[in-house]
């Protein structure tokens, strides 16, 4: 193998490592986003569990608020029936009195079983603040794992770039842009090995002055079909 080609291929390998890395790093934004969207089914329980409360507790105020002023006239009444000396009023008063008794019965009745009801809208809300808790930490554990990740890459990048600069320097000059040329159109493989007379890259069969170029390696040979620069594997 030629050395420059040796010293190419130990170049491609680096610069593949760096291509798969910054494809990794790219994908972590869409992690981040779908780990952030585990959270929204949670925050709609928590909202219609909490709007469940609110609507109770309001059902049970107009309910006391409506016993209060009923309690209000039965006072004013049984003033007006101690004040009367009509018979026939003081029936009606009576009467009347009984009515609104009967009346506050009920709205007292109905104040006990809403809030009932109000103690389970709580422990409903409760239970689905404690599921978003739960969530929020899980995603938490995510995010911080994919923090690590970018840092892992990030600091491998770092190194495979350094250490790139160096292998750059180590290949003769007249061929870099051919290399990155080929490395930006042939997606990352601008060198490939030739099989059984066959491309490594494009797998097309070679023509025989092409395979014997490569296997005598005095040269850089390039596919006639793709124009990667072809070698035989040690
Ligand atoms: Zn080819």
């Amino acid at each position: 193998m030629l050395d420059e080609v040796r010293a190419l291929l130990i170049l491609q390998d680096r610069d593949r490592r760096l291509l798969a890395l910054a494809k990794d790093l790219e994908k972590l934004p869409q992690d981040e986003a779908r780990a952030k969207t585990k959270m929204a089914a949670d925050e709609t329980a928590v909202t219609r569990a909490h709007d469940a409360v609110l609507d109770c507790e309001l059902r049970l105020k107009r309910l006391e608020l409506d016993a209060g002023t009923r309690h209000t006239t039965i006072q004013r009444l049984k003033i007006q029936q101690f004040e009367t000396r009509k018979n026939e009023e003081f029936q009606a008063l009576k009467h009347e009195i009984v009515r609104y008794e009967k009346e506050v019965d009920n709205l007292e009745t109905k104040e006990l079983e809403l809030m009932e009801e109000l103690d389970k809208f709580r422990a409903t809300h409760r239970a689905a603040e404690e599921a978003r808790a739960h969530t929020r930490t899980l995603i938490a554990e995510d995010l911080a794992s994919i923090g690590q990740r970018r840092e892992r890459m990030e600091k491998e990048r770092a190194e495979v770039e350094a250490e790139r600069e160096m292998l750059a320097k180590q290949v003769p000059e007249a061929i870099l842009p051919l290399y990155h040329r080929l490395m930006k159109t042939k997606v990352g493989l601008a060198i490939a090995p030739m099989h059984e007379g066959k491309c490594g890259g494009c797998h097309m069969k070679l023509i025989a002055s092409t395979v014997v170029a490569v296997q005598t390696a005095k040269e850089i040979t390039r596919c006639e079909d793709c124009g990667r620069i072809l070698y035989v594997e040690d």
